[in-house]
């Protein structure tokens, strides 16, 4: 089974999206990786899906990515007596340490640490950026407020600060006990929220390892100060547009948009634009044209990925929104504009072998017209280089790593599989012809390139561009992958 696109569909799952029968239909509508959003949902529920997923891994023998999404410190207020009132605009309001109930009067804010960073004249966001109010005066204790624009506070509602740093970890208690466990049921991404430093991400990668890779959701105005530092540190980066939008007036999220997506090709670390894609769909069957400008703009920026959040979760026509998603991208990785602006923004390679042999094959590949480029990777990483250089041809990715095999599955352009290693030149090329063809690729007589490292399956060391014609196919020798050994491999 092959994709025929580059840029690849996370969808989030939920209580829409919870069956083998609606899984497996996400699957082959073009979900490549599915997300599980630790705001919402038991630990039963995540590993009931987690084992589904798996199960349609298995049905197709494709790897596919799991991305874990933790909650990270989104900060709330206390209790309201009656559970909700009216703040009126140009009304005082205070926000204190007191677990009282609150009152149109003041509420707690049960994060003691904040007291002492808030500043007079910033702003305080309340329930999604739905009430504004700004600082008066802050004494440690309470923070004083003006109401600027008014409406009905409840229990518990979200509070964004776009104005400060807060000296609050990235990792929550909770985000600790849901990252062990996604951790213990083998995810492949862990998405960290509200990353506000280069830090942020030291402390993590502590405590992930290399067991997942790391993505950073862009969602702090903060964090784009730092933003070079933060995607060179990140495995792969989310514009997490919701809270982004939040947090800085929507009229810079687009913008903020491109940048975010420019670094990320610079460092070659896979992208992904989420939320509100195709909001609408939440409750009807075909996006707006907004939408659907919304998603090819996305995949015109040059993004690896586009994710569905509510959509795919909750709405009524999860499986139709990957459907229109995976037809948009199509349409416009079909259009003749879309290759000339991605070349457009092409960065030069590092000065390393990887790099080298990487914008060598894009190159390579170019001249002699080869249907396919062949990647062996152990880490993933001769994978995404190569994706970084946005190639004309598939990259199909060879990998002995089930692990490797399925987080490669965000990355644009990537087809990845799992084969065992090879020991020498010859195996090199007489594996990847024979999977190329197998998977659909190439057909005898056309050409393939190469990129592989010697010493074999060791991390770091591409160094060998090959070009290869595909022979007629032979009869399987052992050192060949077949089919069912990978299909086993990936059951793993
Ligand atoms: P969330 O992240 O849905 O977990 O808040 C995405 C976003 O903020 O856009
Ligand atoms: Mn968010």
């Amino acid at each position: 089974m092959r994709r025929q696109r580059n840029a690849k569909i996370i969808a989030t799952l939920g209580p829409a999206s919870s069956d083998l029968a609606t899984i497996r239909a996400l699957f082959e509508a073009g979900a490549d990786v599915f997300r599980f959003n630790f705001s919402h949902g038991s630990h039963a529920d995540h590993q009931a899906r987690h084992e589904i997923v798996r199960q349609v891994e298995r049905e197709f023998g494709r790897p596919i990515a799991v991305l874990a999404d933790l909650q990270g410190p989104k900060l709330r207020v206390g209790q309201i007596a009656g559970g909700k009132v009216v703040l009126p605009a140009g009304a005082e309001f205070t926000l204190d340490q007191d677990p009282a109930p609150g009152s149109a009067q003041r509420v707690c804010l049960p994060h003691p640490e904040l007291f002492d960073v808030i500043a007079v004249g910033q702003s305080l966001l309340l329930d999604d950026g739905k009430l504004r109010l700004q600082v008066l005066a802050s004494d440690g204790r309470a923070i004083r407020t003006r109401v600027l624009v008014g409406g009905m506070l409840s229990d518990r509602k979200g509070v964004n600060v776009p104005d400060a740093v807060l000296p609050i970890p990235v990792l929550t208690a909770k985000d600790l006990r849901d990252l062990e466990f996604a951790l213990s049921l083998g995810v492949e991404w862990v998405a960290l929220s509200f990353v506000q430093r280069p830090e942020d991400l030291t402390e993590a990668r502590a405590l992930v390892g290399d067991r997942a890779g790391l993505m950073t959701k862009l969602e702090k105005p903060q964090a784009l100060d730092q933003l070079d530092e933060i995607v060179r540190l990140s495995d792969s980066v989310m514009v997490a547009r919701g809270d982004l939008g939040v947090e800085l007036p929507p009229e810079r999220v687009p913008g903020v948009q491109k940048r975010i997506l420019r670094a990320c090709r610079k460092y070659g670390k896979p992208s992904i634009v989420a939320t509100q894609m195709l909001e609408s769909m939440i409750s009807a069957p075909t996006p707006t044209r907004a939408e659907a400008s919304d998603v090819a703009t996305a995949i015109y920026d040059g993004a690896d990925a586009v994710m569905l959040s509510a959509e795919s979760a909750s709405g009524a026509y999860p499986v139709e929104a990957v459907a229109i998603m995976s037809r948009l991208i199509q349409e416009v990785e079909r259009d003749s504009l879309y290759r000339k602006l991605i070349d457009a923004q092409q960065e030069q390679p590092l000065p390393t072998p990887g790099d080298a042999i990487c914008a060598a094959l894009r190159s390579v590949t170019e001249i002699v017209g080869a249907v396919a480029i062949v990647t062996y990777t152990t880490s993933g990483h001769t994978s995404e280089r190569a994706a970084r250089e946005r190639p004309p041809a598939p990259i199909l990715s060879i990998t002995p790593k089930l692990a490797t095999a399925r987080r490669l599955a965000l990355v644009w352009g990537v087809h990845s599989t799992v084969s065992p290693d090879v020991a020498s030149v010859v195996e090199v090329v007489s594996a990847a012809t024979q999977i190329a063809q197998r998977e659909g690729f190439a057909q005898p007589g056309d050409q393939v390139t190469i990129a592989a490292g010697m010493p074999f399956g060791e991390a770091g060391s591409t160094n060998l561009l090959r070009i290869a014609a595909v022979p007629a196919l032979a009869p399987r020798s052992s050192a060949e992958c077949t089919g069912a050994a990978a299909e086993e491999a990936v059951a793993g």
